[in-house]
């Protein structure tokens, strides 16, 4: 069958791969290009081998997400019947570092909480997976020209390999157009914004939170902590506690053994990025965070024993601190059908980034006269 068209999506991130699976589902041939090795971005999954031939998964991005909005829980209720989505009901609560306590157990419980299966990655994973989706993993794409005389975008990779050409293109980052595309990779950014007037608010950089996840595997269950999910109250350097292993359909562990995610507070990670810089932390690094948030941990938790696995990995871009594609969830310049999209349009969460991907794919689908219902 002859595609309506051919477009381009950059990233794999939950926005990139729900706009890549809604154009596909409409007969549009669409290539995703992602810099990283899999699909997820900051919903990716981490597989870690032990030297004993064990393996350990974390969902070291976002934990779970909620939804709202109707549209959006459509969606996932569609996702959830196929399988790679299920409901996490545990509950949630709080934890106060000043009196060592638990609170509110039953106050964050109430909204349903939704976890990607087998991992948080599952999720972009089946989608990069539909037909009409072809992912190229381990691409990033280094610069993006509006070709007037063809009426097409030509792609180039980071390395100066040629991408192809395409009707339309949807990128799904922020740092596309940004100064800290320049600051990671030592290269101009892919977009230069200053050609689309359209596009004026990516003129910016636009201001992020950062965060460092701690990803620990304890021999036994923590029996002192009663809940599998709380936030911390009072402390300057952990925001949240996750057991990843008590999520649905998460692969078995070693024996009897229990894995935890911790998210460090916006402060601290900002702190440590000023003084190690925006480059690829080294292991060294990395090792002296992990053992900051781990102290925290154990100091303010009562009966935390010494874990067996402990590593710490930084996002240095977590959550956008603004939305600016407020009104249509996404911004676009109909002349050159090019679309962004991702949660620093809407709001700094994976349901924001699932509207945001949806509203790209119905731009794209309005400019090519096809109707974009799901
Ligand atoms: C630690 C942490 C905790 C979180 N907690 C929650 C939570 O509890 N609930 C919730 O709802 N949300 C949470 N979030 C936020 C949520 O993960 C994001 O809002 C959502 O995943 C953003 O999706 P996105 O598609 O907009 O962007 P991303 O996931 O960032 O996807 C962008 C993708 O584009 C790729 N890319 C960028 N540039 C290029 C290029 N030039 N070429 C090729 N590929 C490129 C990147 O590699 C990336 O994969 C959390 C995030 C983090 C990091």
């Amino acid at each position: 069958m002859r595609s309506a068209a051919n477009v381009a999506v950059i990233g794999s991130g939950i926005s990139g791969a729900v706009c890549a699976s809604m154009l596909a589902s409409k007969g549009v041939s669409v290539t995703v290009f992602e810099s990283g090795r899999g699909p997820g971005g900051r919903m990716s999954s981490r597989r870690e081998n032990l030297e004993d031939g064990k393996e350990l998964y974390f969902d070291h991005g976002a934990p779970y997400f909620t939804v709202n909005h109707q549209e959006v829980a459509g969606v996932v209720r569609s996702w959830e019947a196929r399988g790679f989505v299920a409901e996490w009901k545990e509950k949630f609560g709080s934890f106060d570092r000043n009196t060592g306590e638990f609170l509110d157990l039953d106050k964050e419980g109430t909204t349903t909480k939704y976890v990607g299966v087998p991992g948080m990655n599952s999720i972009c994973k089946a989608l990069c997976l539909e037909p009409g989706v072809e992912a190229r993993f381990g691409v990033t794409v280094g610069k993006m020209d509006w070709l007037h005389d063809r009426s097409s975008w030509s792609l180039t990779g980071l390395g100066g390999q040629d991408l192809g050409h395409f009707d339309g293109v949807v990128a799904s980052d922020k740092n596309i157009s940004s100064s800290r595309f320049t600051g990671v990779t030592g290269r101009p950014p892919p977009l230069d914004v200053a050609l689309f007037p359209e596009l004026s608010m990516m003129s910016q950089d636009i201001p992020v939170h950062p965060c460092f996840a701690l990803m620990l595997a304890f021999s036994e269950p923590l029996t002192s902590v009663p809940i599998k999910g709380f936030s911390f109250k009072n402390s300057e350097v952990l925001s949240w506690a996750f057991c990843d292993s008590s999520k649905p359909g998460r692969r078995c562990l070693p024996d009897n053994s229990e894995s935890w995610t911790l998210h460090s507070t916006a402060e601290y990670a900002a702190r440590v990025i000023a003084e190690s810089g925006l480059r690829k932390p080294s292991n060294d690094a990395l090792a002296k965070v992990a053992e900051e948030l781990f102290q925290e941990f154990q100091g303010s938790v009562y009966n935390v024993p010494r874990p067996y696995f402990m590593k710490a990995h930084r996002w240095g871009s977590a959550f956008p601190a603004v939305a600016i594609g407020v009104e249509d969830k996404c911004l676009w310049d109909k002349n050159t059908k090019l679309a962004i999209c991702g949660d620093f349009c809407t709001s700094p969460n994976i349901e924001g980034a699932i509207l945001s991907g949806i509203r790209a794919a119905s731009k794209i689908l309005g400019s090519l006269n096809i109707l974009s219902g799901m």
